[in-house]
């Protein structure tokens, strides 16, 4: 008899748990048959899920999952994320590879907002100087590569290292040429099998100023001139941050 209140006491904690947000751990979330672009524009956006290809260096996967969840019972539904500045489709800043380089938070909106062209690069191991060449490249551009990457890197649910990255001259040639944003359909834009590739662009284009958006989903996009509107979450001095892009064209 002298049991009977502490089961009773278990019970009401079982059931205060399991209501109560914070307490309930449920599965991931479930990732849907896509995401519905406004009408008239291209989502280049890589949608944040469980299961998402991810940077191997990275100290663990995207973990995206239901913190609480009407359907089983919590009050309210809500999500958790542990992701890495990095995840998804995302903006370096400068301070990425600049020690006092400028941050998300800094980031000057026309950077990532307004006129973008999008060039098809044939190379399938990198992008070359000879062929930037070929596309009169202008100051102030917001340049995005799409090359064989898409759409198998970025929707892939492991990273791989076959991938078309930026060559190390063309880091440089891109910042004589002056562009604002240089964007590649890859997590990342360099390539670590390529000696100092990966420090060698990131600090060309950075240092220079240049914010680099990286994993854009270009598979569905053809070449051409478009409005990009894209920005990064608010990460207070971040040095990066993950962003919705969406390409509306212009011919
Ligand atoms: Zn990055």
């Amino acid at each position: 008899m002298k049991r009977l209140p502490a089961v009773i006491v278990v019970l009401f904690l079982m059931v205060v748990c399991l209501s109560a947000p914070g307490w309930t751990q449920m599965g991931p979330v479930k990732a849907g048959s896509g995401v519905k672009a406004p009408q008239g524009w291209y989502d280049i956006s890589v949608p944040l899920k469980q299961g998402m290809v991810y940077y191997p260096t990275d100290p663990v996967p995207p973990k995206i999952y239901r913190y609480s969840d009407r359907a089983l019972g919590s009050m309210v539904t809500m999500s958790m994320l542990e992701i890495i500045s990095h995840t998804g489709t995302h903006i370096d800043a400068p301070l990425h590879f600049i020690a006092d380089g400028s941050t998300i938070s800094d980031m000057p909106l026309d950077a990532t907002i307004g006129h973008a062209r999008v060039i098809e690069i044939k190379d399938p191991a990198k992008i070359r100087v000879a062929e930037l060449e070929k596309y009169n490249i202008r100051k102030g551009e917001r340049l995005l590569c799409k090359t064989r990457n898409s759409p198998g890197v970025y929707e892939a649910s492991r990273y791989t290292e076959d991938y078309v990255y930026l060559d190390g001259d063309a880091a440089d040639y891109l910042v004589q040429k002056g562009i604002v944003l240089f964007g590649l359909d890859n997590i990342t834009i360099g390539h670590a099998k390529d000696g100092n590739n990966v420090p060698r662009t990131h600090q060309a284009l950075l240092g220079a100023g240049i914010y680099i958006l990286e994993n854009c989903a270009l598979a569905k996009v053809p070449p051409g001139e478009y409005e990009l509107v894209c920005l990064p979450l608010l990460m207070y001095n971040g040095d990066a941050g993950p962003c919705r892009a969406i390409l509306r064209p212009l011919n």
